[in-house]
């Protein structure tokens, strides 16, 4: 039977946040994770975004560091949570600050492709969270503006994603420059033998935690499949997008995936010339403007967002009715991750991908990795004359134009969810249910001495200052 929260033993001050922010429930992996971490143990957990793995990690740690009572360090903080990306790392934030309002924590985040100098500034004093891509952490730390020796709690979020950004080497240089007696928390999509390893080295005793298995995110999302040539995809994604096709689902807001940057912008660009607005994000734009189009897209202000990998993992974005794979990428778990961006909070979802001819050994991979039932879809009954006619850019009908609610049409393919027996036609924002779920301990282990001794005996630790230099030493 599920617990409520306040079985988990959190704090009134989390509870209280909990309920502003209407959780009732804890999720598969809170429930399996945040006794043992306020037990002070390490852990080693396997969970993708939307699995609500953030409050798992931040709302017992919120109450560790309330018991441990330490102060907010000069030029250090508490709790380090490293993320791969701009986004996640704002994400992870932001949640902080809600969970821990009531907790009189402070929290800051630093990221790339902001201003260095501000970053300096906003940490002079300190913090209790903070909230860091690797890069610009090192950057603070190497300028002497700030230093690890005070850390507490260190959380490395989306771990097989920093690793294949490449952000081992700041890793070996982060983790030997912190205390050694914290307690670290691994959480990875994933398990490859480069997290054992890390897990491995910077984990002591750790509770193993698994929730939501890749293949299992996908059982929610109704997936389609459209064959159609490469250089007419844009004229099907205009027709999908403007209405002119009979799109499963209501599409309320729609996230596109194409593999290169160029593509995106490319697809954007002409997406405008059809009267559509969309955003487009990935590395090449400055951090406000990725900011930007991740706030209009979650607004709706922007219904549709044109996104590379960069978007696929991480960030959390409620409501997004349907991915469309333009492309399909060549890492299968990568189809996985773009899908899972719908079907979020237990919600279902639904992915529709354009495939062509030359990408027919992308969608076996994808069949063969991730069990994928694809229903398949018919093109527009004009789409040839589309495509020939008039070309791939016409202009969407004027009532449609910048706008993303198609209108089902006679002729398309007929409106069904057949794709999984017995399932509702749910428009998206329907079916609340259990969360990310049926997630099991992969041999939760007892024990833990060492944090045990930590979490009922006061924690002392360095009381910050100390300066990075020393640390730095001992990597
Ligand atoms: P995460 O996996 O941390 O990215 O969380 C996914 C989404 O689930 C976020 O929008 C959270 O706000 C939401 N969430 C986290 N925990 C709960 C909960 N216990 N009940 C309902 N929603 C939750």
């Amino acid at each position: 039977m599920t617990k409520t929260f306040d079985q988990l033993g959190l704090s009134q001050p989390v509870r209280q946040a909990l309920d502003l922010k209407g959780y009732s429930t804890p999720t598969p992996i809170q429930e399996q994770s945040i006794p043992h971490l306020l037990d002070g143990r390490d852990l080693l957990g396997i969970a993708q975004t939307g699995t609500g793995k953030t409050a798992a990690f931040m709302l017992p740690s919120i109450d560790n560091l309330r018991d441990a009572d330490n102060r907010t360090p000069f030029k250090s903080c508490r709790m380090l949570v490293l993320a791969p990306t701009r986004e996640l790392a704002g994400q992870i934030a932001e949640s902080a600050r809600e969970y821990g309002a009531m907790a009189g924590l402070k929290v800051q985040s630093i990221v790339g492709g902001t201003s260095v100098g501000k970053d300096r500034n906003k940490l002079h004093r300190g913090t209790d969270i903070l909230v860091a891509t690797p890069g610009r952490l090192l950057d603070l730390i190497d300028q002497k503006a700030f230093n690890l020796g005070s850390v507490e709690i260190l959380v490395l979020d989306e771990a097989d994603q920093m690793l294949d950004l490449g952000f081992i080497h700041a890793l070996k240089r982060i983790v030997p420059m912190l205390p050694s007696d914290r307690q670290t928390l691994l959480f990875s999509a994933t398990m490859p033998g480069s997290i054992k390893e890390l897990s491995k080295n910077y984990l002591t005793d750790p509770v193993h935690v698994s929730v939501t298995p890749a293949a299992s995110t996908a059982e929610r999302v109704d997936q389609y499949l459209i064959m159609v040539q490469q250089d007419e995809k844009q004229a099907l994604l205009e027709m999908v997008l403007s209405g002119r096709y009979n799109t499963p689902g209501e599409l309320e807001r729609v996230l596109v995936f194409a593999r290169t940057k160029h593509g995106c912008d490319r697809v954007v660009k002409k997406l405008a010339q059809a009267g559509i607005t969309a955003n487009a994000i990935h590395g090449n734009k400055s951090q406000p403007q990725r900011q930007r189009a991740l706030d209009d897209f979650k607004s709706a202000r922007v219904k549709v967002l044109v996104a590379t990998d960069v978007a696929a993992r991480g960030i959390d974005i409620p409501g997004v009715s349907h991915v469309i794979n333009y492309e399909l990428p060549n890492v299968p778990e990568q189809y996985v991750h773009r899908i899972g961006r719908t079907a979020r909070a237990g919600k279902d979802g639904i992915a529709i991908a354009f495939c062509a001819e030359d990408e027919r050994q992308y969608l076996k991979d994808i069949n063969k990795t991730t069990d994928a039932e694809f229903e398949r879809l018919p093109l527009p009954e004009n789409f040839r004359a589309v495509v020939e006619g008039v070309g791939p850019t016409k202009p969407a009908p004027k009532q449609q134009r910048g706008r993303v609610q198609p209108k089902p049409k006679s002729g398309g393919p007929k409106r069904k969810h057949t794709s999984r027996a017995g399932r509702p036609n749910r428009g998206p924002g329907g079916g609340e249910g259990g969360q990310g779920g049926g997630g099991k301990p992969a041999g939760a282990k007892q024990g833990g001495g060492r944090n045990r001794r930590r979490r009922g005996g006061g924690g002392g630790r360095p009381g910050g200052g100390g300066g990075g230099g020393g640390n730095r030493a001992q990597g």
